[in-house]
């Protein structure tokens, strides 16, 4: 991959034809260190937010081991690039072949599950050739909560409701002899409270079942820091998990778990785009929808911006933006603020897209092409330099 200081020079160098991904290994490093030096547990990076090798590489390069992965074919990248990784298939709804290739081929030992049918599943898909039952399963059971802290919800789809709960965990506890609670408060938790009202329907859970808890899972939903989404320092976030980790009515030596996607990468990458045609406040741009800009089309999404040209003088106007396909929906609405000379030909960069931007691209309509080249400049935002914590968290301690 070539090398450039930022986004400018790399316009001014290459004037690129197609969009280009800028990632920026030192962000995702410095993302990694915190939260294996300050989360109170074991920090999983969950694979699907973006699943690049050579992220997984520097994520492992600075002590990430674990890794939530949801796919066969997660499994068999993640296994492929970091033979030593411990690999933990955190869907709740698999198929038998792929959580037979996961176990016995790829040596994936933790599963999660949120239903019976799941767990039976599990329990004839790791059975050896003579029919005998695994005996090191690691089972860790999905429970539904609120998603309403979140930008985006989790809640629908998965987790069994607190009625199943006792009943699953005594039932799972037959078959393995680490079991644990997972639950996911939904991505973009914009408050540390989001955590406290899920541990304490694991509370209410584990209560009602009373069988031995081995780990408790908190899952992702960590923030990043996106225009008009500002979080509380994550050290809010991780000093709250503690406290009512320790008040968990669990076993002396559990294991406190969390597996972010979007906080270990959000700042890893930002997108350079060239405007192909201007028409009013409306900029034709050469990503989009079916790019690395699917969460601004599809769910509103604010992603910051900047201009790249220096002869852009004009104070700042809203613009929207249509992407490359000839889709209608291929639209983000922003709005997303440039200089009001900015026209056809210019280029511009997207901020914050290394979570479930740089990995949602498809080729779509024959505009999936995007180079990508390293820089070394400071993301657009960041939580992580040192410019967010707050003096009077007892906790803090400056990682620059
Ligand atoms: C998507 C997902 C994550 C990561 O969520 P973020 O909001 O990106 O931190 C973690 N765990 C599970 C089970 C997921 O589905």
């Amino acid at each position: 991959m070539q090398h450039f200081p930022d986004a400018q020079a790399v316009v001014r160098a290459l004037r690129p034809e197609e969009p280009v991904i800028l990632n920026r290994p030192h962000a995702a490093a410095r993302a990694a260190r915190f939260f294996v030096e300050k989360f109170p547990g074991r920090a999983l990076y969950a694979v699907k937010a973006n699943p690049s090798p050579e992220l997984l590489q520097i994520l492992w390069d600075n002590g990430v081991t674990h890794y939530d992965v949801a796919s066969i074919a997660e499994v068999r990248l993640v296994r492929a690039t970091l033979p030593q990784a411990t690999l933990c298939f955190m869907h709740p709804v698999k198929s038998p072949g792929a959580i037979r290739e996961a176990y016995h081929r790829h040596g994936v030992k933790t599963f999660s599950l949120d239903s019976v049918e799941e767990l039976e599943k599990i329990v004839v898909a790791c059975r050896d050739e003579e029919g005998n039952a695994a005996t090191d399963l690691r089972l860790c059971i999905r429970l539904r909560v609120s998603s309403e802290h979140a930008a985006l919800s989790l809640a629908a789809k998965f987790g069994c409701d607190l009625t199943e709960a006792p009943a699953l965990l005594q039932q799972t506890r037959q078959h393995c002899d680490w079991l644990g609670v997972c639950f996911h408060v939904g991505s973009q938790a914009m408050s540390p409270f989001a955590y406290v009202q899920a541990i304490d329907r694991v509370r209410a859970a584990i209560a009602e079942a009373s069988v031995v808890i081995d780990m408790i899972d908190v899952g992702g939903g960590f923030p990043s820091v996106y225009p008009g989404m500002e979080p509380p320092p994550l050290e809010d976030y991780f000093k709250i998990i503690h406290q009512h980790f320790y008040a968990l009515p669990i076993a002396y030596n559990a294991e406190l778990w969390c597996e972010p996607g979007r906080a270990l990468c959000a700042e890893y990458s930002s997108l350079v785009v060239k405007v192909e045609k201007r028409r009013g406040e409306e900029l034709y741009i050469n990503d989009g929808a079916y790019g690395a800009l699917f969460d601004a089309a599809h769910v509103d999404w604010k992603f910051p911006v900047r201009a790249l040209e220096d002869d852009l003088i004009k104070p700042g106007m809203d613009f929207a933006f249509y992407g490359p396909t000839c889709d209608d929906a291929d639209y983000m609405p922003g709005p997303f603020a440039l200089p009001e000379d900015i026209q056809a030909g210019d280029y511009i960069e997207i901020g914050m897209l290394g979570a479930y931007g740089a990995a949602m691209k498809t080729d779509f309509n024959g505009f999936g092409a995007a180079e990508r080249i390293i820089v070394t400049d400071e993301p657009m935002a960041s939580l992580y330099d040192g410019s967010r914590t707050r003096p009077e968290a007892d906790n803090v301690v400056s990682l620059r």
